[in-house]
């Protein structure tokens, strides 16, 4: 890869050569970042050249990607998601330039394919035939649908509170599954020794430094359709931190090939009932783990594997951190979906939830350009959505149209 240099700790600085099976610091155990040549990179990539490009998928960001040459690319369209401009829901919420970055509708609906789909294509080069990750559900379907299509098998560990949706894409993608009794800190633990025992490409977001790097691609696309405009903030959900750091250096990228010329603010969105980043960004404290107590089981990470690369990014970025409650989340699914048509899953909403409270809170001036990353898609987690919409049923009778016109009566209904 002519494009990296190398991967450096971000904890102690050590670097290390940016290998297949480099995971995190075998000194401190901290997690590494891949580091570009920047230089080079300007040299082979311009932004008339990018537009100039067909393919919209997150390969169209080669030149900014960790992926060896001769590597046989996934075929599934990830990436490419649309950010639409919201302005029904900015009027609800007080913004004026309001954005919604949709990553709902990747191949696996969520924005984790881009972590997967450069994990896989590297597994692949370097010979692997197996991939494997521990995950909350997400992670999980993106790596055994981005496995299937690249002909790799996958073994995936998923805690027994895995929404059903989200269980049935990976027995659908020919995964094997392993449900642990047990919460997703169990299950990362058992995950870890399985991979080391059978040497398994390791998909663990927590300690594969190129996951990020995939992430990444959805700054990059944000920049792109903004012609190259800035947001002066992005809300993001954080579970394990991986996406919000990749968020982060995506800006970052951008920023030191000279394409942009100043970075986000990062709005760190937690669910109240497991927030273990925002505490430590709140009181300066080390991480101390939490209860795993939200319906956003996504981002329901009680021992954040990311955390430092997190806080890392939200320091940076002078960022913000907002924490919210179950009710709110719910409550936003509703207002995003009848506001926008966009329908997310709870931690797909989350970083909306806490935009809109960071507002309220007039912690963010009506006027900013702002773009909301909705992180995955609704249908995966069909339960949730129905408690969201539990206050609006369906009006059931039968097929008789002078019945259809007294319920409409009854229920001040004006169709
Ligand atoms: C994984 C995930 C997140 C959070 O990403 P982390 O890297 O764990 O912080 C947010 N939303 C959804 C839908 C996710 O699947
Ligand atoms: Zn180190």
């Amino acid at each position: 890869m002519r494009n990296v240099i190398n991967a450096v700790c971000i904890s102690c600085g050590a670097e290390y050569e940016a290998g297949d099976h480099t995971y995190t610091c075998p000194v401190c155990g901290g997690v590494l970042e891949i580091n570009y040549d920047y230089d080079y990179i300007k040299s082979v990539l311009t932004k008339e050249k990018l537009a100039e490009r067909r393919d919209p998928t997150l390969w169209r960001y080669m030149e900014l990607l960790p992926i060896e040459e001769g590597s046989e690319l996934s075929p599934l369209r990830v990436g490419g998601s649309p950010l639409y401009r919201a302005e029904r829901l900015g009027k609800i919420l007080g913004l004026r330039q309001l954005y919604i970055k949709d990553d709902g509708l990747n191949p696996t609906s969520s924005l984790k394919d881009r972590a997967s789909a450069v994990a896989v294509v590297r597994a692949r080069k370097a010979g692997i035939g197996v991939a494997a990750c521990s995950s909350t559900g997400n992670a999980a379907s993106s790596l055994a649908g981005n496995a299937a299509a690249l002909g790799l098998a996958s073994f995936i560990f998923v805690p027994e509170r895995a929404p059903a949706g989200k269980l049935t894409q990976l027995l659908i993608f020919g995964a094997t599954v392993i449900s642990v009794k047990g919460n997703y800190e169990d299950t990362f633990k058992l995950s870890a020794a399985a991979i080391e025992k059978y040497g398994w490409y390791n998909r663990n977001a927590a300690v594969n430094p190129y996951l990020s790097e995939g992430k990444k691609t959805v700054s990059f696309e944000i920049a792109e359709q903004l012609g190259f405009r800035v947001p002066d903030y992005v809300a993001v959900s954080v579970g394990d931190g991986c996406t919000i750091a990749g968020v982060w250096k995506g800006f970052k990228d951008l920023y030191a090939v000279g394409f942009i010329d100043k970075l986000p603010r990062l709005i760190s969105v937690q669910a109240a009932g497991c927030c273990p980043v925002n505490r430590a960004f709140e009181t300066g404290n080390p991480l101390e783990p939490m209860e795993e107590n939200t319906i956003a089981d996504s981002i329901a990470v009680g021992v954040p594997r990311n955390g430092a690369k997190a806080l890392q990014a939200i320091r940076e970025s002078g960022g913000i951190t907002v924490n919210v409650s179950d009710e709110e989340i719910l409550d936003t699914m509703g207002l995003l979906g009848a506001s926008s048509g966009v329908f997310g899953e709870p931690a797909g909403v989350t970083g909306t939830a806490g935009l809109r409270k960071a507002v309220e809170r007039a912690l963010i001036p009506p006027d900013a350009l702002v773009v909301s990353l909705v992180t995955g898609n609704g249908l995966k987690d069909v339960s949730a959505a129905r408690q969201a919409a539990a206050a609006r049923p369906p009006i059931y009778i039968p097929a008789d149209m002078g019945l259809l016109i007294e319920e409409f009566e009854r229920r001040n209904i004006r169709p």
